[in-house]
């Protein structure tokens, strides 16, 4: 028996195979978890479906996920919509992944200090409100003691050039985290965020991925770069009870890279 058997949750954010989410959610059903599953919906005019399509592909025939359900999560009926549907599909649920990130690709490209307003209010309310807009509409169907995870990155912590207005929403994403925390821990629910280093998927290639990877090969104490697998695997701590007692907490899986300060055996290069 699994750490998650008879446990059930929705997971949000993936996109396809190489999606963090996806990592996470496929390592917790290894577990015995049983899954809902949001994905961005599909434009009206395209008939093929091509979000719906490739969640599918990954999911089909598995009879632990229980639903596919469209959300935009800047939309609140379809955020009501997918809770209303977790309480009828799975009753109560004990843990919920938040793993999406949205910025206008002219305000990643360009400098922090040109952010258009409607493109910070865009990247702000896909990025960092979102967890709290599910975390509210969340709150009836979750079973006390569940755990909440989110995804973020060193760059709302520290300036990482490119990273620009998504560091800023990942920064307010981190004071998120701890604020739910305290809101939700008299229920023992618990709110936490896995800071992951660089992965190759498409919103990390358009947040300056590529160039990252090298940097953090040669500077991170481990010399190398985290996989999907150990995404999934410190995703399944979080959202298990192995973790029960962490709350509020920003925890870094990314070879140590966050600890440096200097450039280490990149120095030679100086
Ligand atoms: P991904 O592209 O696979 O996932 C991003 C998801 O956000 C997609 O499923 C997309 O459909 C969803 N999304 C965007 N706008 C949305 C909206 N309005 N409504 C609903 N969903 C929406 O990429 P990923 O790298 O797996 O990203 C997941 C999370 O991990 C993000 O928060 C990202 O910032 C974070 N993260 C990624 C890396 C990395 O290097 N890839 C590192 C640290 C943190």
């Amino acid at each position: 028996m699994g750490v998650f058997a008879g446990k059930k949750g929705l997971i949000t954010g993936v996109f396809n195979k190489q999606s963090i989410a996806w990592a996470i959610a496929d390592r917790i059903m290894g577990e015995g978890a049983e899954c809902g599953f949001s994905y961005m919906p599909d434009k009206p005019d395209d008939t093929r479906q091509k979000n719906l399509n490739r969640v599918q592909k990954l999911t089909d025939g598995n009879p632990q996920v229980r639903f596919l359900q469209p959300v935009d999560v800047t939309n609140d009926e379809h955020i009501q919509a997918v809770m209303d549907r977790c309480g009828s599909e799975l009753g109560k649920i004990d843990f919920l992944l938040h793993a999406i990130a949205f910025a206008l690709p002219d305000d990643l490209k360009g400098d922090t200090i040109a952010t258009s307003r409607a493109g910070f209010k865009l990247a702000m309310d896909i990025s960092a409100y979102s967890l709290i807009a599910l975390a509210n509409a969340a709150q009836p169907v979750l079973n006390d003691g569940a755990s909440i995870l989110t995804l973020t990155y060193f760059g709302g912590e520290k300036t990482v050039p490119g990273y620009n207005v998504m560091g800023v929403c990942k920064a307010a994403l981190d004071s998120i985290v701890k604020y739910l925390a305290y809101d939700l821990g008299p229920r023992g629910i618990r709110v936490n965020a896995l800071s992951a280093g660089p992965l190759q998927t498409i919103s990390g290639r358009g947040a300056g991925v590529d160039e990252m990877l090298g940097l953090y090969e040669a500077m991170a104490p481990l010399g190398r770069n985290i996989t999907h697998e150990e995404a999934g695997n410190s995703g399944c701590f979080l959202l298990s009870e192995m973790s029960s007692g962490i709350t509020g907490e920003i925890l870094h899986l990314d070879g140590g890279y966050n600890s440096m300060g200097s450039p280490g055996r990149l120095i030679d290069k100086f």
